[in-house]
């Protein structure tokens, strides 16, 4: 584990491999304190870069958020800390959560450590800032202060090399928790913290072959994730080894009065008892016709390993609504998402444009230099559909959709939904499908696509967003993963299965 290292050869080894595949947003240079206790003792970790910590930047890959820092932990830092998990790093990401490739960020693409790059295409340079107790308006301040009453706190941001050279063998890491997943493969840590509000934390788990965690929608607290989405993120674990992830899980899995979506105490079932005979349900509308021959044969293996067991019961079922999903997801998740950014003004956040012509405002040079192109493409894309041109005919008609989804699936499963009650006693227990349509493609490939072809490879994630579904990629062959998906609110089943299956 990398928890043997001490922290100076710790940082020389996350900086070398990150120096390859830029796995980074920043990398702590605090030393690691010794402790007695704590559930996640000896383990070690990264944060993706869109949830908070006052001990290093938050930027969401963003130039909009260069060089921020909050000034309160997410809740998710907080209770990791608290039980003695040591966290090295930020992870880059597709910028805000945008993306599925981990290429849309404004510190350069992440690549996929399981696939080799020979060259090195970052640097990393060392800053500082200081902090002074929980004083918000002077929080952070990036020149000595020479004060007693400041912490310092050192880390290592990356920069793009001048000329740098991508393999042309090298593949996408997937994302938009890309950075995560890569920390993960290349065993940099023991676990890593992302974000799926689409399906960010299941693809580049697939891509990258390791385990990847999203559990029912408000199970983990949003309180300091930066909104991408509001009504479809959720917090979501990534590692090699299941039981590290639920742990991981365990310690997450509260409820918190400061994010208002965050499930109440009561209604958070911890069973994991599995009945005598487990019915697995098979979407059929989920063996499209695009999907790779490798994945199907590995899907058809799987089923056929499993159908083998006394104790599992395959079942094909049809959810008509899936072939729906991914223009719901579309229009729902632009719309939200053009309101959230709205904060982003440069009046009280992060990089301020000091550019003002007569006939743009600075609000306006802020918006257009911070914002990334696909950013800025889905603000325009969530603006129109909440306008009133396409409020009654977009916004809306997804979010019927959404409904007919939760209710097709209603009727699938034998657990009762969490918040509705409702259950099909003759109903399956999990739903398994893959999570990805294609082996994760080249990166030059990728780079010359239409956004709209790059939204195709979230067909797969999305419904179980829409649904809030715990959901568990099962890594079974290099890059390529299966999602194992409950009902709402039965995340410990899901895990508890996903060992019985190892
Ligand atoms: N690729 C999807 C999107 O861009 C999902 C991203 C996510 O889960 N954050 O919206």
């Amino acid at each position: 584990s990398p928890i043997n290292q001490n922290s100076g050869r710790l940082v020389k080894m996350l900086r070398q491999v990150s120096s390859k595949y830029n796995i980074f947003t920043s990398i702590g240079l605090k030393e690691r304190k010794s402790v007695a206790g704590g559930v996640l003792a000896n383990t070690v970790a990264a944060l993706k870069d869109n949830l908070t910590t006052r001990d290093a930047p938050t930027t969401c890959s963003s130039k909009i958020l260069q060089d921020y820092v909050s000034p309160f932990d997410s809740t998710v830092a907080r209770l990791l800390t608290k039980e003695s998990t040591h966290i090295v790093g930020k992870t880059n990401m597709d910028e805000f959560g945008m993306g599925n490739s981990s290429l849309n960020s404004n510190l350069g693409p992440t690549l996929n450590p399981l696939y080799r790059q020979s060259t090195d295409i970052v640097e990393y340079e060392e800053k500082t800032f200081w902090t002074k107790g929980n004083d918000i308006n002077e929080h952070t301040v990036f020149e000595n202060p020479q004060s007693p009453q400041y912490t310092e706190h050192r880390y290592l941001v990356p920069r793009l090399k001048d000329s740098y050279q991508i393999d042309p063998e090298m593949r996408i890491v997937g994302g938009s928790s890309g950075g995560s997943a890569a920390a993960v493969a290349a065993d940099l840590v023991d676990f890593a913290i992302g974000t799926d509000t689409g399906g960010s934390v299941r693809l580049p788990s697939c891509y990258t072959s390791i385990y990847g965690y999203k559990p029912s929608y408000g199970r983990i607290s949003r309180w300091g994730l930066v909104s991408y989405a509001q009504s479809l993120d959720t917090v979501g674990i990534m590692s090699k080894n299941l039981d590290i992830l639920s742990n991981v899980f365990k310690v997450l899995d509260h409820h918190d009065s400061s994010d208002p979506t965050s499930i109440s105490e009561t209604q958070r079932s911890r069973n994991e008892t599995l009945g005598a005979k487990i019915k697995l349900g098979v979407p059929l509308e989920m063996n499209l016709p695009g999907l790779d021959a490798t994945i199907k044969e590995k899907w058809h293996s799987l089923l056929q390993k499993l159908q083998e067991s006394d104790n599992i019961e395959l079942h094909t079922v049809s959810i008509p609504s899936l072939v729906s999903c991914l223009p719901a997801y579309y229009t729902l998740v632009t719309s939200e998402a053009s309101s959230n950014l709205a904060r982003f003004d440069g009046i009280r956040y992060g990089f301020r444009s000091n550019e003002q012509t007569s006939q743009e405002p600075e609000f306006t040079t802020t918006r257009s230099n911070g914002f990334g192109s696909e950013v800025k493409r889905r603000i325009i894309l969530g603006s129109y559909s909440l306008s009133s041109y396409g409020y009654s005919s977009h916004f809306m008609n997804a979010n019927g959709v959404r409904k007919t989804l939760i209710n097709e699936l209603n009727n699938v499963f034998k657990d009762p939904h969490m918040l509705d009650g409702a259950a099909n006693p003759e109903g399956v227990d999990f739903l398994l499908c893959p999570t990805a349509t294609s082996l994760p493609p080249l990166v030059s490939e990728y780079q010359s696509i239409k956004p709209v072809e790059s939204y195709m490879n979230d067909v797969l994630t999305v419904p179980f967003s829409l649904a809030g579904l715990p959901v568990l990629n099962i890594p079974y062959g290099k890059s390529i993963g299966f999602q194992l998906a409950g009902q709402m609110g039965q995340d410990y089943k899901v895990l508890k299965f996903a060992q019985l299956m190892q």
